[in-house]
């Protein structure tokens, strides 16, 4: 086997998975992002985060050299570099969300972009073929029912509050879209990472910009009045992550859905949208210009929500000239499972694909 194939199986047997294919599409991926060198180091990074010191020790290396090696590899998106309790860490990334979302500007190449589009359908269909879901749905600053309130995990503006870093880049999935000659209209630069750690992003940043919490609020509202859909991951904790402003045109994670049949992508919010027929002025709004998911009917006139195809985002809501639509609590029994934190998501993870044998 190639340090290509070595690799290709390492990330595979990581939670999220990175199919092989008959084409080898994901080799040919493998070789533009990694020279054979670059290859053979990310096949000795541990899953989990390690210091460079830690890492210089364990493969008997200098730390100077070990340092600028990792630094190197985390600038071209090929490790995952942040900050943990005050140091600098690093670990094997996931292809997904990972390695793809880390690629700046200049090293995602139209090449790239054809690969990875053609590798879509098998990649959703393992990263979204067992739970717990990879991601999971926010709801916008929509109006929920008088009586319920909102946890904090599912409230965007609770988590910014609680962070202490933030930076925003373009999103990839439009970036992608854009190489391909298909992108939207919508807002490029407005993909959002937190941390939880005090200046996470003053060391090492890849090609986003450090903002204020201001500034990431004013991120969100943009994104919630264009009408995207917010996600992050499918945990109650996280020590920091991605806040994802999703459109159904070039978003990776609302194609998977839609397009891949690859349920355990993105997973619903735990709220539904319903329309008040009393109030509702049959414009077409919320069907025609709002809705990502198809999830709004009209029949004679009236306009209802499809429960199944709902995702609780909230979009909907946001521009209801008569405020004629309201989040409800979903049942219990009809809500998805959220993971504790990101070891829970990944030790149910890999044991659902033990036990689907994928
Ligand atoms: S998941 Fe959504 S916001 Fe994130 S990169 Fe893709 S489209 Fe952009
Ligand atoms: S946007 Fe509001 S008023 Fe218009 S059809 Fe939808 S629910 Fe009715
Ligand atoms: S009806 Fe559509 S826009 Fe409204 S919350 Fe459901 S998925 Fe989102």
């Amino acid at each position: 086997m190639d340090v290509y194939q070595r690799l290709a199986q390492k990330l595979d047997q990581l939670p999220e998975g990175f199919p092989a294919t008959g084409s080898g599409v994901e080799l040919r991926i493998l070789r533009q992002i990694f020279e054979p060198a670059e290859a053979e180091m990310a096949l000795q990074m541990s899953p989990l985060p390690e210091t460079a010191e830690a890492i210089a020790e364990r493969l008997g290396r200098p730390v100077p050299e070990m340092r600028a090696t990792l630094e190197d590899m985390a600038r071209k998106g090929q490790i995952a570099s942040f900050k943990m309790g005050g140091q600098q860490m690093y670990r094997m990334a996931p292809f997904v969300v990972g390695i793809y979302e880390f690629q700046r500007r200049e090293r995602l190449t139209k090449e790239l972009a054809e690969l990875v589009e053609e590798y879509m359908p098998s990649l959703s269909q393992k990263v979204g073929g067992f739970g717990p879901h990879l991601t999971r749905v926010i709801p916008v600053n929509a109006p929920l029912k008088a009586d319920l309130n909102i946890l904090p995990r599912d409230d965007i503006r609770q988590i910014i509050a609680k962070a202490k870093s933030f930076r925003v880049q373009d999103c990839v999935c439009r970036r992608e879209q854009g190489l391909l000659d298909n992108r939207c209209q919508h807002t490029l630069h407005c993909c959002l990472q937190y941390s939880m750690e005090e200046d996470a992003y003053a060391y090492f940043n890849l090609d986003g910009e450090v903002v204020s919490r201001e500034e990431a609020l004013r991120i969100v509202e943009a994104a919630e009045q264009e009408g995207l859909v917010h996600s992050t991951y499918n945990v109650e904790e996280a020590p920091g992550g991605f806040l994802c402003n999703c459109c159904p045109c070039c978003c990776g994670l609302l194609r998977s859905l839609k397009e891949f049949d690859s349920p355990y992508v993105l997973a619903r919010s735990s709220y539904l949208a319903s329309i008040d027929q009393d109030t509702c002025q049959a414009c077409g709004l919320c069907k025609d210009e709002r809705c990502p998911m198809d999830a709004i009917s009209e029949e004679d006139g009236v306009y209802r929500v499809l429960a199944e195809r709902c995702l609780g985002c909230g979009v909907c809501a946001v521009t209801c000239p008569s405020d004629s639509i309201t989040l409800l609590a979903r049942p219990q029994a009809d809500r998805v499972d959220i993971a504790k934190n990101m070891i829970d998501w990944a030790q149910r993870r890999l044991a659902q694909r033990e036990q689907g044998q994928g």
